[in-house]
């Protein structure tokens, strides 16, 4: 099968890359490299099954697929409101244009939607019915909303012209490959407390958030593009810490000694997360298998090789 990956040598993208090749599949990447590394993908290049485009999708591009992952977007809140406008375009106009490639070559087509369309939910844990709470005008909105009508506009090419598509609402999701600066809270404080930096926790921590590893969340990603299923479908791990609790754990686990100091809580951070993956267990028959503390050891490990080799 072709596959073609958008935000494929990003964090997620890769690690989807990676499972797509090693299972005998032929895979386009593309990419605009804004939080993406060649460095991610750099063992595909030069295989003939691998091919990497460099292209931002606000514009339209022209492509043969039998299955379209759509992921392109910048994901952390740091890189997302670096450049809000763009966010939004890249949601909007990039998901029209992915949307239009996979009617014009009859695609299957996957949406990495997210849990920020829950907002700052009152509903919890959220439920795939649980219709949000978000501020339209706040500094998250760029991505939240252009990630709702992300949500629309696939299902407004399913109703009109067919197009055969999955939408996945990931929830936090961490692992190898995050960059330093990635600005999210597990690469955060991994990075911190490696470095012998205060860990940073913003407000007070009690804020909570349900951290799902890499590896599981791709196999959720692929069962659902393979299966019968259109979704929406929540994809994380349910177990839910605040980010205090967070701190303390990679504290206990790389530097028992640092520090944690609190910073301003930005606005409109959701004060609790936690996915209900009943569809996806019911459904796809999909639920994570890694713990916090295992997916957190491996990651570490992957952020002290890589951090130990630059010094
Ligand atoms: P990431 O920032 O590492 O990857 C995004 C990739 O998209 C990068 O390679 C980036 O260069 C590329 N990109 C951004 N704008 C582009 C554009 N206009 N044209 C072409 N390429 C562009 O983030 P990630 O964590 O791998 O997230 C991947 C997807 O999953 C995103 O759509 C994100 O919204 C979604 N998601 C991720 C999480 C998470 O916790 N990791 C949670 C919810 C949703
Ligand atoms: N956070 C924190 N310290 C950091 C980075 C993030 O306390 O250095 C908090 C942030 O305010 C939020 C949670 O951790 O409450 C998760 O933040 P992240 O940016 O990883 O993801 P999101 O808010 O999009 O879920």
């Amino acid at each position: 099968m072709r596959i073609l990956v958008t935000g494929g040598a990003g964090f997620l993208g890769s690690h989807l890359i990676d499972r797509l090749m090693t299972e005998g599949n032929e895979v386009l990447c593309l990419d605009n490299f804004y939080t993406g590394h060649k460095r991610n993908i750099l063992k595909w290049i030069g295989n003939p099954y691998f091919e990497l485009i460099r292209h931002d999708i606000t514009e339209p591009i022209r492509l043969e697929a039998d299955q379209i992952y759509h992921l392109a977007c910048p994901a952390s809140p740091v890189h997302y409101q670096f450049n809000p406008v763009k966010t939004i375009k890249t949601n909007v106009m990039g998901t029209l244009n992915m949307l239009g490639l996979a009617k014009r070559v009859k695609a299957r087509f996957l949406l990495a939607s997210t849990s920020e369309v829950y907002g700052d939910p009152d509903v919890h844990p959220q439920p795939e019915e649980y219709r949000g709470n978000v501020n339209c005008i706040g500094l998250r909105s760029c991505y939240d909303e252009g990630k709702r009508v992300a949500e629309t506009l696939a299902f407004d090419y399913h109703r009109q012209n067919n197009v055969d598509i999955r939408v996945m609402r990931i929830f936090n999701t961490y692992g190898p490959r995050m960059l330093k600066n990635d600005g999210r809270v597990v690469s955060n404080f991994i990075i911190q407390a490696l470095e012998g930096e205060p860990l940073t926790v913003y407000g007070d921590g009690s804020q909570t958030r349900s951290f799902c590893y890499a590896s599981d969340l791709i196999k959720g990603m692929i069962l659902l593009m393979n299966g019968d299923h259109v979704g929406p479908i929540n994809i994380g791990n349910p177990g839910e810490y605040t980010i205090l609790e967070l701190a303390q754990t990679i504290q206990k686990m790389i530097n028992p000694n640092a520090e944690v100091s609190f910073k301003p809580l930005p606005d409109d951070d959701p004060k609790q997360r936690q996915p209900d993956i009943s569809r996806a267990q019911n459904l796809l028959g999909w639920e994570p298998t890694i713990s916090l503390e295992e997916g957190l050891k491996l990651t570490i490990a992957d952020f002290r090789e890589r951090y130990q080799a630059q010094t």
